[in-house]
């Protein structure tokens, strides 16, 4: 299966993606941990994503496209992957497909993931993630068993640098102007469905599980 989780910034992504790459053994490719991992590296590619991330921007398209097609090329992508955080433009969009294209293959869903914006907020500034394995946690809703420590291995969890009320504001534009219009372009495609992120985790995954059910056996 190839997916795409789409929806705003707080929506519940990463938390999801979890759930879906174990329930259907895709690997999860998040571009944003790809990006934060090369950042903590201090690779050349984190030192010029950086100022992007610390700012809410997008990472120019050129340099976030090449990462993607790079990771997709990997064996374990051969059954599927599901993608989280990119295409973010029309311009990825397309290069995505055209990749794809070229390989026989295209995307069987895009999972959006809808949420009330007065909701965004909260998610946004009480997020914790684990650094090493990219885990999403919340301090109220959502908090690891020991404090502090990811549940799945036990390294300390942090507060994202981008994740500030501020940046928060700017993030939620950066959707509404360049994100947004992908809704309308998978439309038609006639391969977007879409969800409700509000409610429980657990009660989330299972509207994705119904709707991802449309596509496997
Ligand atoms: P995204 O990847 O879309 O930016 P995350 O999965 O990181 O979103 O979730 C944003 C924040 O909201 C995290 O702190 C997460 O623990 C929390 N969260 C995710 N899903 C829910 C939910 N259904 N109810 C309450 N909080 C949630
Ligand atoms: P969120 O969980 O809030 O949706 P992500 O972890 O997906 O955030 O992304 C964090 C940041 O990484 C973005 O604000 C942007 O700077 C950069 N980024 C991630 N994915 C992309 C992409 N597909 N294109 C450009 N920039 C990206
Ligand atoms: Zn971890």
């Amino acid at each position: 299966m190839k997916i795409i989780l789409l929806g705003p910034p707080g929506a519940g992504k990463g938390t999801q993606a979890k759930f879906i790459s174990e329930e259907y053994s895709i690997p999860h490719i998040s571009t944003g941990d790809i990006f934060r991992k090369n950042i903590s590296d201090k690779t050349p590619l984190g030192i010029e994503a950086k100022e992007y991330l610390d700012k809410g921007q997008l990472v120019p398209d050129e340099v976030t496209i090449n990462i993607v097609k790079d990771r997709l090329s990997e064996d374990d992508c051969e059954s599927g992957f599901l993608l989280d955080g990119f295409p973010r433009t029309v311009y990825q969009a397309e290069a995505l497909d055209s990749f794809l294209n070229a390989n026989d293959n295209k995307i069987d869903m895009v999972l959006l993931i809808d949420v009330p914006r007065e909701l965004i907020f909260d998610r946004m500034t009480g997020r914790r993630i684990c650094p090493s394995c990219g885990a999403s946690y919340h301090v109220k809703f959502n908090p690891p068993k020991l404090k502090d420590k990811c549940d799945i291995c036990n390294n300390d969890i942090i507060q994202r640098k981008d994740d500030t009320e501020s940046t928060v504001k700017d993030r939620l534009d950066v959707y509404e102007k360049q994100t947004e219009p992908l809704i309308n372009y998978y439309k038609e495609q006639g391969v977007i469905s879409a969800i409700e992120g509000s409610g429980e985790i657990n009660q989330v995954f299972q509207r994705a599980k119904n709707a991802l059910g449309a596509i496997c056996k």
